[in-house]
């Protein structure tokens, strides 16, 4: 099938070993040597989630358009600014995930979720998009690992998930880290809150930044999370959610700090906590690292979105979920000295001398394989001293070399990388002898 591109490709002539192509600025390649440390986090994500019975579900990348304006919320900056969307080649409106907790919330009610024991308890891996200004740990494209709980509202829930989170995160050996929760209250007591907060707000609209001043008219709640140092000050003395709670809420919060006392967890309430979805309701809580409590570095955050299955067409369902972003967690980890561990494995490289010799090696390699080990060989027409500067290299452990007398007379030389030693050995022999060790 042919297609035009949208765009006149320029091929400049780039200097030696240049290539005309970039990464998309605050996108990045996650290169082998860092591979190690997103398996770590996955593995201690992948071993928390089965202790705490979530069960694993992907999601497509892209969505229908809709479902994220009209539950990330159109007065967002996500939604507004941030999105990465596009018209398919049928003229749909699609939109490449900004968040992962609206596609869980449409596979449950798409897949009739709500039949099974509830809360069903789901955990992803997901790539998450937007159009931010690329800075240290924030990207265009990021990582992020999430769970959700749907189908319950008991506040030990809210408790449980906060507590998991921060399992989660001490597992994985980091230190320093301050968990943050607050009340943002329900579709009843919010509206008479965030009156009062604009009525506040209104009185030092002069004090905030630009950004601030639309955010007054569009999404007052977000005022109280800027960054910037003047209107923190305003937010400081800004009337708390906490304190105009209806008694449900009220209630319902005090419960959540009980059983995070009685799960050992330590919190701090933060009345500024807000987040940066309109779907939230009641509890919503952070994992900032200590001392940067405030600054654009949570490296995991979620809260409760009582009315999201709802609004989505489902039946009232209250759900609660947290999302961790893994690049946030690999800076963090190397900042911290941790690194995860190496996984072993003995690695064999297998060197020969001329063609036939060649033959023996790619069958020894292929039979090696076939047990379970890692092995390397070089190709092309190598000399022997460069093929064993290469097994150093890469580390291994034993080297097999063919030469032509091997070949002859069905043997192979075995040699000991580390000591330096080295002994003839039977072809046959060979798997037997590395699979014994
Ligand atoms: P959010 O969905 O905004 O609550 O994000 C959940 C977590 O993902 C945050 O706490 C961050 O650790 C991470 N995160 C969010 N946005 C970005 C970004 N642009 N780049 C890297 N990590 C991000």
């Amino acid at each position: 099938m042919g297609f035009t591109t949208p765009f006149t490709l320029v091929y400049a002539s780039p200097g030696k070993g240049a290539c005309l192509y970039k990464a998309p600025r605050g996108t990045a390649d996650i290169l082998p040597a860092e591979q190690g440390y997103f398996r770590y986090i996955e593995e201690r994500a992948a071993d928390i989630c089965q202790r705490y019975g979530y069960e694993r579900i992907d999601t497509p990348v892209f969505e229908d358009a809709r479902l994220f304006i009209r539950t990330i919320g159109p007065g967002t900056d996500i939604v507004k600014k941030e999105t990465y969307s596009f018209e398919d080649r049928s003229g749909q409106g699609m939109t490449l995930c900004p968040e992962g907790t609206a596609p869980i919330c449409r596979a449950y009610l798409e897949h009739g979720m709500y039949n099974l024991p509830q809360p069903v308890r789901l955990y992803y891996f997901a790539a998450i998009f937007r159009y931010e200004r690329p800075q240290k740990g924030r990207y265009r494209q990021h990582q992020q690992f999430g769970v959700e709980a749907l189908g319950e509202g008991d506040p030990a829930l809210d408790a449980e998930v906060i507590e998991m989170a921060w399992r989660f995160f001490k597992s994985l050996g980091l230190r320093k880290l301050s968990m943050q929760v607050n009340s943002i209250g329900c579709r009843l007591c919010r509206p008479a809150y965030l009156e009062r907060l604009k009525g506040y707000y209104s009185q030092h609209i002069n004090q905030l930044c630009p950004e601030c001043k639309a955010r007054f008219r569009k999404n007052p709640l977000r005022l109280l999370d800027c960054k910037k140092p003047s209107c923190q000050d305003v937010a400081a003395a800004a009337p708390k959610s906490v304190e105009h709670l209806c008694p449900e809420c009220r209630e319902h919060f005090r419960s959540v700090g009980r059983y995070l006392r009685l799960l050992k967890v330590p919190f701090k309430k933060n009345h500024r906590l807000v987040r940066g979805l309109d779907y939230y309701t009641r509890t919503v809580f952070e994992v900032q690292p200590q001392g940067e409590e405030g600054a654009q570095s949570a490296l995991g955050g979620g809260g409760r979105y009582d009315d999201l299955i709802e609004e989505m067409g489902g039946k009232p369902t209250p759900a609660i979920g947290f999302a961790v972003g893994m690049e946030r967690i690999v800076l963090n980890l190397k900042e911290q000295g941790i690194t995860p561990p190496a996984p072993e494995a003995q690695a064999i490289f297998v060197a020969y001398v001329g063609d036939e010799a060649k033959a023996e090696a790619i069958k020894l390699a292929a039979e090696l394989r076939r047990a379970g080990i890692l092995v390397y060989w070089s190709f092309g027409s190598k000399s022997l001293k460069a093929q064993m500067r290469q097994a150093n290299v890469l580390g291994a452990e034993y080297t097999f070399i063919f030469g032509e007398d091997e070949v002859k007379n069905g043997t192979v030389v075995y040699r000991d990388m580390v000591e330096g030693e080295q002994w003839e050995v039977e072809v046959g022999e060979v798997v037997a002898l590395l699979t014994q060790v």
